[in-house]
């Protein structure tokens, strides 16, 4: 159960913070935003460039950005720190430039959470991509994603920000390998906020209860946050785990999937 993205070009940049919630793009980082003289943001930028180099102590560029995933980043230049925030750190209160300072500075757990709470409070302003209008297959010959997505949602996830789920078309989640055949049951697409549930999941003989936990799974991607942690992302944090097993058939499920996962792989896509 994987998901769509593979780690951006980390090197020489420390990802510090990242949006703590998915639906939004893969790390990118490097592509500076060009700032124009007119760039109604200029001045404000400056003002932040300025706050943050008295509270770093330390020659320090921000550059503003509109990044759907990584709020905050730091580069290192010799002395100079190039450092990379979304653009609502701009207008952000006192208090939370001031753990931006101290972050920056050494990195202060403490700084670390209120930053986190100031980008989860600006969720709304984190661009999200256009998801490119195509019909969903929601309805299997079998299951009705629809139907089985809205009840858990209902049951679990009644906060939860919308997603997508579709049926993934033919055996392309299906991978061979020398010593192993492994089925890719559903993945999760971070940046279009979409499921995809393989069709060899679409057959009488899969138990409703199995499906359900093949999209719970996905749906945690989409509501556990995933931290980067030392420039990699974490997708199945202990947070992660722990809430697996709140899914009610969870035991059997997994059991389930232990004596079935030979005749999914024999049947492909069903
Ligand atoms: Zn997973």
């Amino acid at each position: 159960m994987g998901r769509s993205e593979t780690p951006g070009q980390l090197a020489f940049a420390q990802v510090l913070h990242a949006a703590p919630k998915p639906g939004v793009v893969p790390v990118r980082i490097g592509g500076l935003w060009g700032v124009s003289p007119a760039d109604p943001q200029e001045g404000p930028r400056r003002a932040l460039e300025a706050h943050l180099s008295r509270s770093v102590g330390a020659p320090l560029v921000v550059s503003i950005t509109d990044n759907r995933r990584t709020m905050l980043s730091i580069r290192r230049e010799g002395a100079l720190r190039r450092v990379r925030l979304h653009h609502m750190f701009l207008d952000a209160p006192e208090g939370v430039l001031d753990a931006v300072g101290r972050y920056l500075s050494h990195g202060e757990e403490g700084a670390g959470r209120s930053i986190d709470t100031f980008i989860a409070e600006n969720q709304h302003r984190i661009h999200r991509r256009r998801v490119p209008r195509r019909p969903w297959a929601t309805r299997g010959r079998v299951f009705d994603l629809s139907a089985v997505l809205a009840s858990l949602v209902g049951r679990y996830f009644p906060a939860m920000a919308p997603v997508a789920v579709t049926w993934g078309r033919s055996a392309s989640g299906l991978r061979t390998s020398s010593r192993r055949r492994t089925i890719r049951m559903g993945t999760y697409y971070l940046d279009e906020a979409l499921i995809r549930i393989h069709p060899a999941l679409d057959q009488a003989w899969v138990p409703l209860y199995f499906l359900e936990w093949v999209l719970y799974h996905e749906l945690l991607h989409h509501v556990v946050p995933m931290p980067v942690i030392n420039g990699r992302r974490c997708y199945h944090t202990e947070e992660f785990r722990t809430r697996e097993l709140a899914f009610e058939d969870y035991t059997r499920a997994r059991d389930w999937e232990r004596r079935n996962l030979r005749r999914l792989l024999a049947s492909r896509d069903g």
